[in-house]
């Protein structure tokens, strides 16, 4: 088990700066994701942490050690590749039995520690096979069986999953958190799917143009986004114009509805009201609002039937786009383009952006 502290680390490639002053605390046999979108610097820092790149400034310490100048392979760390990175001329026993020759360990611990390996990925069976008589998720358990055979104090994932098919995916990600919660392993994993993320982890970090964007358990993302990039990454993806009136409310610019109070809201500031998907209720017809519900007048644009889900896209008599994630049901599979419904979403569910950007 190790803890990892990430301090100040920086790193350009020539004039374009992947990541800027990144601070991070991973508490020992925390499962730590990095989720961000293409180019947000988090493939960087994880190969900054595995000695494959090395930091402009900054500090890396595992266990309170400092690792940052030392060449990867004294690093203690273990890495799964997306691509597998299995070597395709050796056997499934020699490629996990790889890590531990190149160590120098005796090759009669050599064998026990292979078998112990393949057990925990569950791979027994086919320890004579040949990669490419396994199928690709078989690949990728011979990947991460290669990386826990030598002990590794961290353990670094970089999208081991992106390469498979759905699924799978989902089969797999329950089967890692698993392994990694039994061997108590300290865990930072690379991902661009929020789904799988929140799924997976003790702590999700969201990252954007190389800066942190919020660390926090996957609730608190959810629920309480920093600010308005991780709500619309965590899938908060609707967001209305709105301001605070002289009596300190946040108000809906266009309609004039009450969201609610603001404590300390300064009148006149603009703000963005943002609400999920799912908590966007559609139905036939117009409605009067409730206490608790904030109600649009609205136009279906487009349906979509995504099996267990139904996905509505409308426009609001206001000219606001929302979109709506709802369980099928006849009635709502019967809406077409153009039909009238009403829109309508709990005041609770609203997450308030101050100037668009910071803060609930
Ligand atoms: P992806 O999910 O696409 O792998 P990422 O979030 O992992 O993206 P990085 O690969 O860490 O992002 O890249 C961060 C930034 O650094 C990007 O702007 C990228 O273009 C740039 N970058 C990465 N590697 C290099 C390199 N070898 N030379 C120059 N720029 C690079």
């Amino acid at each position: 088990m190790a803890s990892v502290d990430i301090v100040n680390i920086r790193k350009s490639y020539g004039p374009v700066l992947a990541l800027s002053d990144i601070d991070i605390q991973i508490e020992s046999g925390a499962f730590f994701t990095l989720l961000g979108p293409s180019g947000c610097g988090k493939t960087t820092l994880l190969r900054t942490i595995a000695g494959f790149h090395f930091q402009d400034s900054g500090t890396i310490l595992v266990n309170g050690r400092e690792i940052q100048n030392m060449p990867a392979h004294k690093r203690g760390v273990g890495m799964v590749f997306q691509d597998y990175a299995v070597f395709p001329h050796l056997s499934v026993t020699d490629n996990v039995a790889f890590g531990l020759k190149r160590k120098k360990i005796s090759s009669a611990l050599i064998k026990p520690k292979v078998a112990e390996a393949l057990r925990i990925v569950q791979l027994e069976e086919l320890a004579h096979r040949m990669p490419h008589e396994l199928s690709g998720g078989q690949q990728q358990r011979v990947g991460l069986a290669r990386a826990i055979a030598v002990d590794p104090t961290v353990l670094l994932m970089d999208e081991p999953l992106s390469n498979l098919d759905a699924k799978l995916r989902v089969d797999l990600r329950g089967e890692l958190r698993r392994i990694q919660k039994d061997m108590g392993m300290t865990t930072i994993y690379v991902t661009h799917d929020q789904e799988e993320a929140l799924a997976m982890s003790d702590v999700v970090c969201v990252m954007f143009g190389g800066i942190i964007q919020q660390a926090a358990s996957p609730f608190e993302i959810y629920r309480n986004p920093a600010n308005r990039f991780v709500a619309n990454f965590v899938g908060a993806n609707n967001f209305l114009a709105g301001n605070i009136d002289s009596q300190g409310d946040a108000i809906l610019t266009t309609s004039d509805l009450k969201v609610r109070s603001i404590e300390g809201g300064i009148s006149d500031t603009k703000i963005a009201v943002s609400v999920r998907p799912e908590a966007v209720n559609v139905s036939r017809g117009s409605h009067a609002a409730s206490d608790d519900m904030l109600t649009f007048d609205g136009n279906i644009r487009q349906i979509s039937f995504i099996g267990r889900e139904l996905e509505v896209h409308g426009k609001t008599h206001l000219g606001d786009d929302v979109r709506a994630i709802l369980r099928p049901t006849s009635d709502l599979l019967g809406l077409a383009e153009g039909d009238p419904v009403t829109f309508a979403f709990n005041r609770d569910e609203a997450i308030l952006f101050e100037n668009g950007e910071t803060g609930r």
